[in-house]
């Protein structure tokens, strides 16, 4: 059994929630300088310029990536082998977001109640907490700040088995095409096929962490990815929706054995501002 002060794991949640709205990961960095070769819109150029410049100034630790600093998001994936001491796991989290949301100057966009008076937390409390136990003595944690510009155009759908593959591509390029500009385009569309409902849209949220750079393992998901990309781009969204030939920088799918009688399919949108970070501890 490996002890881990709860402490610690406050203030990295703290440390990440941070980094991750001030600093865009490298992939995503790339894909935004590979759009702005293949755009040939000047308008949708120069946004991607300014987009540029955005998240350089971020670096310098100036202003976050965006105003809508996200309800903060947590992935834990806790060893077997793990035992938490000097308090609550759950409760040392919420001590590290809201930390971080109070040091690091970010929004907090939080309403304790999703339909009666929807007052703000003023905290950006509470997270939502995913927890999943792995083999051995490590805790890995990873957070996403998620905006909801981007989160509101995102869709679950039960298809059955005969829609198939196309049936899939059907629903991603046509809901993403209709939401326009208002996720924030370049989008990255984080996939999740199979599963149950519920988890087929947490298979999507973990989509948007694999790194931009690395292409589907599985020939037949990689060549799906592809076929989903060309046709949002072709559809002549471009950057925040003011026309051009990039809309979307990256599809990415994970999978999950389903039942026989189902296709559970969910996507999640995320913006140019695609933030996440994680440690091992
Ligand atoms: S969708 Fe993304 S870029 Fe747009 S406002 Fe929300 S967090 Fe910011």
């Amino acid at each position: 059994m490996r002890s881990i002060d709860v402490e610690i794991v406050a203030k990295e949640v703290e440390r990440l929630f941070i980094e991750a709205n001030y600093i865009l990961p490298d992939d995503v960095k790339n894909k935004l300088e590979e759009a702005l070769v293949y755009e040939t819109n000047p308008l949708s150029k120069d946004i991607l310029n300014i987009l540029k410049i955005n998240y350089k100034k971020s670096e310098e630790m100036i202003y976050p990536l965006c105003q809508d600093t996200g309800m903060a998001v947590v992935f834990l994936e806790i060893g077997q082998e793990i035992h938490f001491e000097n308090g609550f796991i759950g409760d040392a989290i919420c001590k590290g977001v809201e930390n971080a949301y109070n040091k690091g100057y970010l929004r907090k966009s939080v309403v304790a109640d999703p339909l009666k008076n929807r007052a703000n937390t003023k905290t950006n409390l509470p997270p939502v907490i995913h927890t999943e136990i792995t083999k051995g003595d490590k805790l890995k944690i990873t957070v996403i700040p998620k905006g909801f510009g981007a989160e509101n155009q995102s869709a679950i759908k039960m298809l059955t088995p005969s829609d198939g593959r196309e049936g899939i591509i059907d629903f991603i390029v046509s809901g993403v095409i209709k939401s326009g500009g208002k996720g924030c385009p370049p989008s990255v569309i984080g996939v999740g096929i199979g599963g149950t409902f519920e988890y087929a849209a947490i298979l999507a949220k973990k989509a948007l962490l694999i790194s931009l750079d690395k292409p589907n393992e599985d020939p037949f998901y990689k060549d799906m990815e592809e076929e989903i990309l060309t046709k949002i781009n072709q559809s002549g969204v471009g950057s925040q929706g003011i026309g051009g030939n990039i809309s979307c920088l990256s599809i990415k799918i994970l999978t999950y054995p389903t039942h026989i009688a189902g296709l559970p399919v969910a996507y999640n949108y995320c913006c140019h501002s695609t933030r996440h970070k994680s440690c091992v501890i």
